[in-house]
């Protein structure tokens, strides 16, 4: 190239480029199962009333667009919030005790979170390795390359049965995670496979990660998303922190799925100490800050703004809890009706794990081809690896398709039909 750089093309990252093809095919059938975000039942963003209500009340209060600086480690305020809507405290220290394990920064949303957590391992912990599920969220790749530190994968999703593979994740994890290694987790919802531990076996990998002394490092991206319950879907970040005290940990935490906020960027990192420490806790934040600082200055303000007016008022966090279940019961019903169609059809294959699945996205079990052929014979857009993200799909009785017009930039019930018939098409 001509430049002074010493740079190559870099591939476009698979997510934005598929909306991007998306966007720009003009056929009106188009059906976009790519990017990970919630839409209405007319295929429209669902700004969550809870948030609107919120926004009106800062707008009143002239508090929504203050742009003065917040402090380095964000709005002190908000950092309470969060960590208390992560670890709720209901284990068995007391509420001031656990407090003082946890030191806490704000972060840009869930990937900065991801970032500077890889980061602040990277230079205060030296792990050797870091350990994803294969599959992951591609970004944890480029943000623990980035970070420096060797990734290595532990097995996650049995194809052959579309299960969770916690045979293969253990078995891989006790022979060669090394003493001090990072251990990615999915505190719920696993992105891409929606397929998370039991309960059960959350306690036996917490068991292994005490026992060879590995570091777990949660990235919670859809709490309350998920099951509808943000107490539900903490529950394997409570339990680390709650009955393995002497194990450090951290956690990632998002607000733009369960809040809706995706383009504000709201986010928070919490690092977990193996011991209540107000004065060990201020020098790990001391220092989260410094990284802090040389990379962003601080996180964004309006978005902590309302998630903070919303949880500091009793009755906004109750209709925002309506607000979870509004739309995680939508995608447990999509879910369903793509099942259903698919049986209906008696389309090959099994699909109960299209049901059994949890969260925003569908591991279809496509194939590359299969998934090609998708898009250039029905022009439905999914990841190569048949992640589907199927959010904006509604349940109504079956009814064809081709009577109705489709919302052009979304899957809405009025195209589940449509979607399982040319999966039902590309498979046979
Ligand atoms: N982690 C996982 C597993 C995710 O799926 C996402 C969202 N796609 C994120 C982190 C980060 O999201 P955001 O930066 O938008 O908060």
């Amino acid at each position: 190239l001509d430049t002074r750089l010493d740079v190559a093309p870099v591939p476009p990252d698979e997510i934005f480029a598929l909306n991007g093809a998306y966007f720009a095919d003009t056929d009106p059938h188009k059906v976009s199962l790519g990017v990970g975000v919630y839409r209405t039942d007319d295929g429209k963003p669902w700004p969550l009333p809870t948030v609107q209500k919120a926004e009106k009340a800062l707008v009143e209060d002239n508090d929504l667009f203050r742009h003065e600086y917040t402090a380095i480690e964000g709005d002190v305020p908000f950092l309470g919030i969060a960590r208390d809507l992560m670890f709720g405290f209901e284990g068995k220290q007391s509420e001031e005790e656990a407090k003082a394990r946890i030191g806490t920064v704000q972060t840009v949303a869930g990937t900065g979170a991801n970032h500077l957590g890889a980061l602040f391992l990277a230079h205060h912990m030296k792990p050797r390795n870091v350990w994803l599920s294969n599959p992951s969220w591609a970004n944890h790749q480029t943000i623990w390359d980035l970070a420096g530190v060797p990734r290595k994968a532990y097995p996650y999703y049995h194809a052959a049965t579309r299960s969770f593979d916690f045979e293969g994740m253990m078995n891989t994890l006790e022979s060669e995670a090394l003493e001090g290694d990072a251990v990615l987790l999915h505190a719920c919802a696993h992105n891409p496979t929606g397929l998370d531990p039991n309960k059960e076996q959350w306690v036996a990998i917490a068991d292994l990660c005490e026992r060879k002394k590995l570091f777990p490092f949660f990235d919670s991206a859809y709490q309350g998303f998920a099951s509808g319950s943000p107490e539900e879907d903490a529950w394997a970040v409570r339990y680390f922190f709650n009955n393995k005290p002497d194990m450090e940990m951290c956690v990632a935490q998002s607000f733009s799925k369960n809040f809706g906020l995706y383009g504000q960027r709201v986010g928070a990192f919490h690092y977990c100490l193996n011991r209540s420490s107000t004065s060990i806790r201020d020098v790990v934040v001391g220092n989260l800050c410094h990284l802090i600082r040389g990379e962003f200055s601080m996180g964004p303000r309006s978005g902590c703004s309302i998630v903070k007016k919303i949880l500091t008022s009793g009755e906004l966090t109750a209709e925002w809890n309506q607000d979870l279940q509004v739309m995680s019961s939508r995608i447990k019903t999509m879910r369903q009706a793509l099942y259903n169609e698919l049986i209906r059809l008696q389309t090959p294959g099994t699909w109960e794990h299209i049901i059994d699945q949890s969260g925003m996205f569908s591991y279809t079990g496509l194939s590359p081809k299969q998934v090609y052929a998708l898009k250039d014979k029905y022009h439905i857009y999914l990841l190569k690896s048949g992640r589907a993200s199927i959010s904006g799909c509604k349940d109504t009785p079956h009814y064809d398709y081709k009577e109705y017009e489709l919302t052009p930039c979304t899957v809405s019930q009025k195209n589940v039909a449509y979607v399982a018939q040319a999966i039902d098409d590309v498979i046979r």
